[in-house]
């Protein structure tokens, strides 16, 4: 079976392009490489470097002929997407459409697409279920919240199953430690590198760290899986920042203590999804605790120090 997968030389696509090649599947990469690197990619899997926007895109997917699409290439930055919202709109929901209209082209079987808490905005209730309103407070929130309906249109006319992954917040290996990275990232590189890591806030604001493993697990097996589905991929537990930054600190063995500053205007205050849908429509459920997680991806940066 051949895969698709855009954005596989990023942080959450390469992992998943690794579990696929595991699998046995036949798999091709498409990235531009704008955050994405060479070097994340499996070197089992062919690597096209390409624009999802390119008008041409159709050629590779003739020549190719993929079975499933899994679609994590984006705009990936809440604060880029405010800042320009026409690049955003036009890697998310431009490129997304060129992406749906090739799989329509060549008969995809199936698209698995990664969405994000933030289509939800600010939480009425937690943890933040799939009924709950999405009222995306960013640009990026609205055009991961748009492709919902465009994968909706296209089930409906021509019969192209989905599976939209709502992830809460992703750690791992590989994420983006120069740019704008995650918080683990941030804190584990402040640290190894002797510095002091910043605390927007007073540090008990929560979020739900679900580790990559087990979001690229959710991809395979929502891609094998039959049907539509939109689900949270997530933990269902709320870890305050001052939680999360006092496991890392032990883990390193460092007695430093974090700087605190100002709340970042728009940040939520506590962020948590429930993932009983995932549970039960794709009997997925996360395997990684928040401990061994830490522990993977401190292993990870600490052999890229070395080398
Ligand atoms: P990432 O930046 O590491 O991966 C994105 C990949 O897409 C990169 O390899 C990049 O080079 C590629 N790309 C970007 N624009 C492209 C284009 N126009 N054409 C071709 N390739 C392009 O980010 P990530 O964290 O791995 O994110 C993967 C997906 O998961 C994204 O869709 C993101 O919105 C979503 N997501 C991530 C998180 C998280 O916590 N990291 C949370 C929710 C959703």
């Amino acid at each position: 079976m051949k895969v698709l997968v855009t954005g596989g030389a990023g942080f959450i696509g390469s992992h998943i392009v690794d579990l696929l090649i595991e699998k046995s599947y036949q798999v091709t990469v498409v990235d531009n490489l704008s955050s994405g690197k060479r070097e994340n990619v499996n070197t089992q899997a062919d690597l096209v470097v390409k624009d999802i926007r390119d008008n041409d895109l159709i050629n590779l997917f003739e020549i190719l002929r993929p079975d499933y699409v899994i679609h994590q290439a984006a705009q990936v930055s809440v604060p880029r997407s405010l800042n320009d919202p026409l690049e955003d709109a036009q890697t998310n929901i431009l490129g997304l459409i060129n992406v749906l209209e090739c799989c329509r082209k060549t008969g995809v079987r199936k698209v698995v697409f990664a969405s994000s808490a933030a289509v939800y905005g600010n939480p009425e209730y937690l943890p933040v279920d799939e009924s709950h309103p999405c009222n995306p407070l960013s640009p990026y929130g609205i055009s991961k919240h748009t492709a919902s309906y465009y994968f909706k249109i296209y089930q409906e006319l021509y019969g192209l199953d989905y599976d939209v992954l709502r992830y809460a917040n992703v750690y791992g290996p590989r994420q983006d430690h120069l740019g704008e990275g995650g918080v683990v990232t941030i804190f584990i590189n402040k640290l190894l590198a002797g510095e002091q890591p910043v605390i927007f806030g007073d540090g008990n604001q929560t979020r739900d760290f679900v580790y990559v493993g087990d979001v690229a697990r959710a991809n395979v097996i929502g891609m094998e899986a039959s049907g539509c589905q939109v689900v949270n991929i997530s933990t269902g537990k709320e870890v305050t920042v001052n939680e999360l930054y006092g496991t890392i600190k032990d883990e390193l063995g460092s007695k430093m203590a974090p700087a605190y500053s100002q709340p970042r205007a728009g940040d939520i205050y506590r962020s948590c999804l429930d993932n009983s849908a995932a549970r039960k429509m794709l009997g997925w459920q996360p395997e990684i605790l928040l401990g061994e997680g830490i522990k993977k991806t401190i292993s990870f940066f600490h052999n890229i120090r070395l080398t």
